[in-house]
């Protein structure tokens, strides 16, 4: 055990019911939310990089990150007093088939902290050995994912999109097999420890696998622990406390898929063991992001056949996973009305954020229907004329309302040919769209600075964390380092850093990595 100043309470444990064993023994696991098991220690933790800014509203100051202990913390090699790991215990629908019995594989908690101002954290690594819920898998994970998760969380966070944070990435100087493509050609490769934080990693599948077994009395009990844990804000007690709080779920779930589609970002394996009750993005994997406009891509090389998680089709699969969360929670409520409503404050919640993005991102004081009928038609043109999504939506905000010419959207066309079949059609909705924000009569400094607080211009695009990924992998940590800066500040155009918004390069068009990518990680 280290020292620090940090304290734990370690909520999870005290408050739910845990697995009698201990130990990463494989076993299926009944009655309990969680098992205690010790983070597998590594050859040579090393810190790659850590979030100041998340550091320090964990009330962790330069003393601690500065000494020997942080590594070997945040690599599974040491305790500070007061973490009691455990990994937690869930189920999930994984390509809309029941699973079963999932769980942290390779996710232990360390503990869930308490800042001086009251926040609670739960800090958890990733790929830090084997759990009773590995199922035959190393509980390891491999630099290049553990670098695409450490930075997209914080990219998240900070273009406002609800999700997870990672504190720390920290190099194991262990190797991990893996076979990228399952396709009979494993190499080692570095792995690497993520310490990722959240007030809470609660799943629908956590409220699933309970009910899969009829164990209604966990089920009561995690329900009223993650309400009184993370929903403070619900008082009373019986059923009423219950429909607010699916119904406030269902609405996190809605902001947080907007914002998805506000940005571009396709999650990739939106299975209900993935979707945090919180309505955080969570479970970072083979996601990607938006370029030439396509609704129907996923990133997903595993989901390449069904495409069941494609970017335009993420709104309704977060449906179908609510729904799947509303018949496990059937058993807590007298009748199917609450549920019901809740699934339908969800379809409420994104038509209102919808709007109010349509609005945003074009600029006006409200949306009209006109204005969503306008949007659709301009997501039309995106993918007509493969567009790039964040260049297109960022050039609007330049575009002289009195003279509107499609030169602003030069940048962002993937080629010559695509963008003149489009350019009469794009040039009319111009004129279109300049004529509606000209009648909105808002101040074009206002108007202006409104749409890019909604546009980003940087994202971690695909291709950008793969070279950064390939850099590191050669012990060169910069092209993380420079990414983790830019994407501090995604809506600001940042002098010198052009090429991290600029249109994905032809040799990243069918890369590994950029394009494709699999759960392999
Ligand atoms: P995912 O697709 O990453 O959400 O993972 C689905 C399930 O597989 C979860 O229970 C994970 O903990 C588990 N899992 C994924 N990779 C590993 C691994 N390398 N070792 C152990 N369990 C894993
Ligand atoms: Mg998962």
């Amino acid at each position: 055990m280290s020292t620090s100043t940090l304290q734990f309470d370690n909520r999870f444990l005290h408050d739910l019911p845990g697995d009698p064993v201990e130990g990463p023994a494989l076993r299926e696991v009944r009655g309990a939310a969680w098992s205690k098991v010790m983070p597998t220690p590594v050859a040579a933790p090393r810190l790659l990089a850590y979030s100041p800014e998340l550091a320090e509203r964990l009330g962790m100051g330069p003393d601690l990150l500065d000494s020997a202990d942080f590594p070997r913390v945040f690599g599974g090699n040491a305790l500070y007093a007061g973490m009691q790991p455990w990994a937690a215990a869930y189920g999930g629908h994984q390509f809309g088939h029941w699973a079963g019995q999932l769980g942290d594989g390779r996710a232990i908690s360390l503990g869930e902290l308490v800042t001086a101002q009251g926040e609670r954290w739960e800090l958890q690594l990733k790929g830090a050995g084997r759990t009773p819920y590995s199922r035959g898998a190393d509980g390891r994970a491999v630099l290049r994912s553990s670098i695409r998760e450490f930075l997209c969380s914080e990219a998240m966070h900070h273009l406002g999109v609800p999700t997870t944070r990672a504190l720390s990435l920290v190099g194991t100087g262990d190797a991990v097999v893996r076979d990228m493509f399952y396709d009979g050609h494993p190499r080692a490769e570095p792995g690497a420890v993520v310490c990722r934080v959240a007030p809470s990693f609660l799943r629908f599948g956590s409220f699933e696998l309970p009910a899969s077994r009829g164990d209604i009395e966990l089920l009561r009990q995690l329900a009223d622990a993650c309400i009184a844990r993370d929903f403070p804000e619900l008082d009373g007690a019986g059923a009423s406390r219950y429909t607010r709080w699916f119904g406030l779920i269902c609405e996190r779930t809605a902001i947080m898929v907007a914002h998805w589609m506000r940005v571009g970002f396709v999650h990739g394996v939106m299975n209900t063991d993935n979707m945090s009750v919180l309505g955080l993005t969570i479970d970072y994997g083979p996601y990607g992001w938006v370029e030439d406009y396509d609704p129907d891509w996923t990133p997903n090389t595993t989901d390449a056949q069904g495409r069941r998680y494609r970017f335009g089709t993420q709104p309704q699969v977060a449906y179908w996973n609510l729904t799947r969360l509303a018949q496990a929670l059937a058993p807590l409520f007298e009748d199917a009305a609450p549920l019901h409503e809740g699934l339908a404050a969800f379809q409420a919640t994104y038509a209102r954020c919808e709007r109010a993005d349509t609005a945003a991102k074009f600029g006006l004081l409200a949306c009209t229907d006109d204005d969503l009928v306008l949007m659709a038609d301009w997501r039309q043109l995106l993918q007509d004329g493969q567009m790039d999504m964040t260049l297109a939506f960022r050039a609007l905000s330049a575009l002289d309302l009195d003279m509107p010419s499609v030169v602003v959207l030069e940048a962002a066309f993937y080629s010559p040919e695509h963008r003149d079949a489009v350019l009469p059609a794009v040039q009319d909705w111009l004129q279109r769209y300049a004529a509606r924000a000209r009648a909105d009569g808002q101040d074009p400094t206002t108007r202006r600075a409104g749409m890019d607080r909604a546009n980003p211009i940087y994202v971690l695009r695909n291709w950008l964390a793969q070279e950064a990924i390939e850099r590191a992998e050669q012990g060169d940590l910069e092209g993380v380092h420079t990414l983790q800066q830019v994407l501090r500040d995604p809506y600001t155009e940042q002098p010198g850093r052009e090429h991290l918004a600029a249109r994905r390069p032809d040799w990243a068009r069918d890369k590994a990595g950029c394009s494709m990518l699999s759960c392999s990680s």
